[in-house]
């Protein structure tokens, strides 16, 4: 059975205290409250495109443990095809310990375990579900040459790809410029990568015009928080554009980014005649929806917004 989305990327289970002030070196302190929740960027944009009802392929891998367990019932409330998601059983699976204070900053520390195991052969063993997808996304949070390896599938199979660089690093593959039909970063990414201080549409321009020009990119796309999106497209696909966010109160952005991405590839995966300028006006909205919302994939709009979008 194929799924119009497919991502290849990290499952994570965010463990959340929150605490009058984040620890010091060797101080022990009681927190107040926490929270488990379901993370990892490719698993929140998996969900996100579930939840908006494309049918969707998850390739990850967990631990046998109970979060492991825990992670894969997660995919399957949401109707995620689970048969890649699978177990390493020398490994414990993702986890982000996080600590947020009283004044709502956060300590994150990322210990990535079975993410870690996901390879390159994993990735040869699901060419046709690749092959059969209309979308693939991935990102950076598992090792480099496993996303590279889904990117080429993709590639092979002419099958539409987005790539986010999140986390960014400095220096990448130049691959992962050149094979994406979208590259993607927010504005600390793109910062990361280009080193121009992105602040302004203006910034997000002259940072996609650098990866375009340097590194050979296709279609970039740079999320700029509440300043919207900014598109940089393929040269001879049109002009570049803004699309501004609509102004509203955040309460949670956590995961806005996700929200987009996992948005974008559902409209994209499900009517491939959508204009471009169009499927990122709506992921925009999306996104925008979520961040009105506490959480991250709980913050997620189901298909049930859809018939509400104006864009
Ligand atoms: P990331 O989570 O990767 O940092 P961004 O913060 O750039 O991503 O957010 C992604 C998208 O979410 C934005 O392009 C925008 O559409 C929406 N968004 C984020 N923050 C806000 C906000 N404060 N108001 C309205 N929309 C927002």
């Amino acid at each position: 059975m194929s799924s119009q989305v497919v991502v290849v990327g990290a499952s994570n289970m965010d463990l959340t205290s929150y605490v009058p002030s984040l620890p010091k070196p060797g101080e022990t302190l009681h927190g107040h409250c926490f929270k488990k929740g379901f993370g990892g960027k490719g698993a929140n944009q998996c969900v996100m495109a579930a939840k908006l009802g494309a049918s969707t392929a998850m390739v990850t891998k967990v631990g046998k443990d109970v979060f492991g367990k825990e992670t894969k019932d997660n995919y399957e409330r949401y109707g995620i095809n689970t048969e890649h998601v699978l177990e390493d059983d020398a490994e414990f699976t993702g986890v982000a310990p996080i600590a947020v204070d009283d004044a709502g900053q956060n300590s994150i520390i990322i210990v990535n375990g079975a993410n870690d195991k996901l390879s390159e052969a994993d990735i040869g063993r699901v060419e046709d579900l690749i092959a059969h997808a209309k979308v693939v996304i991935t990102q950076y949070e598992i090792r480099p040459e496993t996303t590279l390896a889904a990117l080429r599938l993709a590639n092979k199979h002419g099958v539409f790809s987005i790539f986010n660089l999140a986390p960014a690093k400095a220096e990448i593959a130049s691959e992962l410029f050149t094979l994406p039909d979208i590259f993607c970063v927010n504005e600390t990414e793109a910062a990361m990568v280009t080193g121009v201080d992105v602040q302004t549409v203006q910034d997000a321009e002259a940072a996609a015009r650098a990866l375009q020009d340097k590194h050979n990119a296709k279609c970039i796309i740079i999320t700029l928080g509440p300043q919207g999106t900014y598109v940089l497209p393929k040269p001879g696909d049109g002009d570049p554009f803004h699309m501004p966010a609509t102004k509203v109160t955040a309460v949670d952005t956590s995961g806005a980014g996700d929200a987009f991405i996992g948005a974008l590839g559902y409209f994209l995966a499900t009517d491939p005649s959508l204009p471009l300028r169009t499927a990122v006006a709506k992921a925009g909205a999306i996104a925008t929806v979520s961040v009105q919302q506490q959480g991250t994939q709980s913050s997620y709009p189901d298909a049930s917004v859809l018939a509400s979008l104006h864009t």
